[in-house]
């Protein structure tokens, strides 16, 4: 539902200054930092991470010192920001008078290696306040983050060779220990991410525990590379960004538009099947309805300004859940009402600052696949299981059957009562059980207001996506005091779950364009198929077989440009067509057509009535009837 201030240990150290991926997590709780998918200069809780996970992160991190080690080498006037380890590797910021150059990174590399096989070891040492100041001196981001340390916390600096930076580690023992590295690429990067703050040089890099690992990533990097959502995106005329409507907010253009009425069109459809309401809310809302939330005082950061309505501060959503509250608060309720599932794809907007935003991965205004239960205690497991029953039909639709499930529990500070933080817990847990669903346990990783499950889905490149989430909430049912009447007349609070599916439509459209590289499956395609006349005068019998087509439901175009067969067939491919069918005298005096696919090649001549069955069959939406036989 929203963040809590107070990141445990994370937020007291100072020297993490987390960020926060907002897009990331529909109801945006603290656990998500424990990932360690991008944390700043500083510790990693290794509780809650794989020894192999542990054992790259310190790595990496010590890499991103002898990497600051060698630039202070070659450019003594650099100045060093923060350098922490990523997901797959590990970057490190300077204030230098010029960019860097890839003959920069060349020679910086170099001296790593060097450094790397000296084997210094790494040696942490506490030190006083005034200390580390003198020490950083000449450095004045690390003074700066020694300024916003919280005064009763010890601070440490790790030392190798001669070199020194303010860290909480962990490191490995030796430079020595960092089997391969590899510097990646240099890129600009604000202060803090924040754009009135100066603009620094970042360099990425990684390291791994050998030679083979670190091969393997670059392989994977370039194909990463090749399916880039920005990249696709452009070329197959997806959707775009522009600098005068402003960062993080998307234009879908029509093809992009297309897809995503197709998926929505599936995700409502699917919800009627799985018994969902549909329901519909403002973008904005009163103040004082983000007060009684929460909101204004937990996720303020991540609200736009409140605009002026009548002399009342009003606010754009980040969030649809206190709409749907209002619904289920507008009469009373009876126990035989619920479950009560309220869905909708409601468009939310958040502030990240600019220097995180990326592609549609991360974006100022995004669509939830929101919904909302509210049940009865003796509902909840049935309506968990119900939630991840529908997750995985949906999954498997879009292509995806490979996911990692982790259930988080109850942590320390926490709202709410034993008993319904046990009930929903153990609910979780015998859902998943039940389905014979392996997952890992995030002990204490919890919201403060309830326990949750998410799910990573993994890519055709491996890679894994936090989408979807299920989420209990024991606060906002209290703070909005909601309540039905159960079967002795009565009033209790009811059980309520926040759920995202998809997560994001943006984001998820964006895994979706990657997983595929852009080659949607047919039921998803733009354009399903392109009718490509050899000449001008098969114009007309290509708009013939256009027409059967269209009739039947398939998305077809016929390119009617002047270039040659061989051009149009390239550029179909280009634009990921899944079906190219060339038409001449031949085809049409048989009334057939020639068929090309896009990953099978050629497949040869077809009757048009064969062939329209054949991709009829092949388009049907996945859950939906296939078509009769009298189609085509
Ligand atoms: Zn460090
Ligand atoms: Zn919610």
């Amino acid at each position: 539902m929203y963040k809590a201030l107070s990141l445990d240990g994370w937020e007291t150290h100072g020297i993490s200054h987390l960020i926060a991926d907002t897009n990331v997590v529909p109801f945006d709780t603290p656990n998500h930092f424990r990932l360690g998918y991008m944390l700043d200069h500083g510790t990693l809780d290794t509780g809650h991470i794989s020894p192999e996970v542990a054992l790259r992160h310190r790595l990496r991190h010590s890499a991103a010192h002898v990497m600051a080690d060698a630039v202070l080498g070659l450019f003594p006037e650099a100045k060093m920001a923060i350098g922490p380890p990523t997901q797959d590797g590990f970057y490190y910021d300077f204030d230098v008078s010029r960019p860097f150059t890839p003959e920069d990174l060349e020679q910086i590399e170099a001296i790593m290696v060097q450094r790397i096989a000296a084997g210094h070891p790494f040696r942490m040492e506490e030190i006083e306040r005034e200390d580390a100041k003198a020490l950083f001196s000449d450095q004045p981001y690390k003074l700066e983050i020694i300024e916003g340390l919280d005064e009763a916390e010890p601070i440490t600096v790790y030392r190798h060779d001669e070199f020194v930076d303010l860290c909480q580690g962990p490191h490995v023992d030796s430079t020595g220990d960092i089997a391969a590295v590899k510097l990646l690429t240099v890129a600009g990067a604000y202060w803090r991410g924040d754009e009135h703050r100066p603009m620094l040089q970042r360099i990425y890099g990684t390291a791994f525990e050998s030679r083979e690992a670190l091969d393997a990533h670059l392989a994977r990097l370039e194909e990463a590379e090749k399916r880039d959502h920005r990249t696709l995106g452009r070329q197959l005329g997806l959707y775009s960004i522009h600098d005068e409507i402003g960062p993080g907010l998307i234009v879908w253009h029509p093809k992009g538009g297309l897809v995503r009425t197709l998926i929505e069109d599936y995700w409502r459809d699917l919800h009627k099947r799985w018994n969902y309401d549909s329901v519909y809310s403002p973008h904005i809302g009163r103040g004082s309805l983000w007060q009684t939330s929460g909101h204004l005082d937990f996720f303020r950061e991540n609200m736009y300004g409140s605009l002026d309505v009548d002399e009342q501060e009003y606010f754009l959503k980040p969030m649809n859940c206190p709409f749907h509250i209002m619904i289920y608060r507008s009469s009373l309720r009876s126990y035989r009402e619920l479950p009560l599932r309220y869905g909708e794809l409601g468009t939310v907007y958040r502030y990240e600052r600019s220097g995180v935003l990326h592609g549609l991965m991360r974006v100022r205004g995004f669509t939830q696949d929101d919904a909302h239960i509210f049940c009865r205690p003796d509902q909840v497991e049935d309506e968990i299981g119900g939630v991840l029953d529908l997750t995985f039909e949906l999954l498997k639709a879009f292509g995806f059957s490979e996911y990692s499930i982790m259930v988080s529990t109850r942590p320390e500070k926490a709202v709410g009562d034993d008993d319904m933080w046990e009930h929903a817990t153990a609910s979780l847990r015998r859902s998943l059980e039940q389905r014979g669903l392996s997952f890992g346990i995030d002990e204490g990783g919890g919201a403060f207001y309830g326990p949750k499950i998410d799910i990573n889905i993994t890519d055709a490149l491996g890679r894994a996506w936090q989408c979807t989430t299920v989420q209990f909430d024991f606060n906002l049912p209290q703070r909005f005091e909601l309540n039905y009447q159960d079967d002795e007349g009565n009033r209790v609070q009811p059980y309520m779950v926040h759920r995202a599916i998809l997560g994001s439509v943006e984001r998820f459209f964006g895994v979706l364009l990657e997983h595929y590289s852009g080659a949607f499956p047919l039921w998803l395609a733009p354009v399903q198929a392109v009718i490509i006349p050899i000449a001008d005068r098969h114009l007309e019998y290509a708009e013939k077989v256009s027409k059967t087509l269209a009739t039947a439901g398939i998305r077809v175009d016929v390119d009617v440009r002047s270039d040659r067969m061989n051009q149009k067939i390239r550029n179909a491919q280009m634009q990921k067509v899944p079906y190219m069918l060339v038409v001449g005298d031949k085809e049409a005096e048989a009334d057939s057509v020639s068929v090309r696919h896009r990953d099978e090649g050629d497949l040869g001549p077809m009757p048009v009535g064969k062939f329209t069955y054949r991709i009829a069959g092949e388009a049907v939406v996945p859950g939906a009837m296939p078509p009769s036989e009298s189609t085509g």
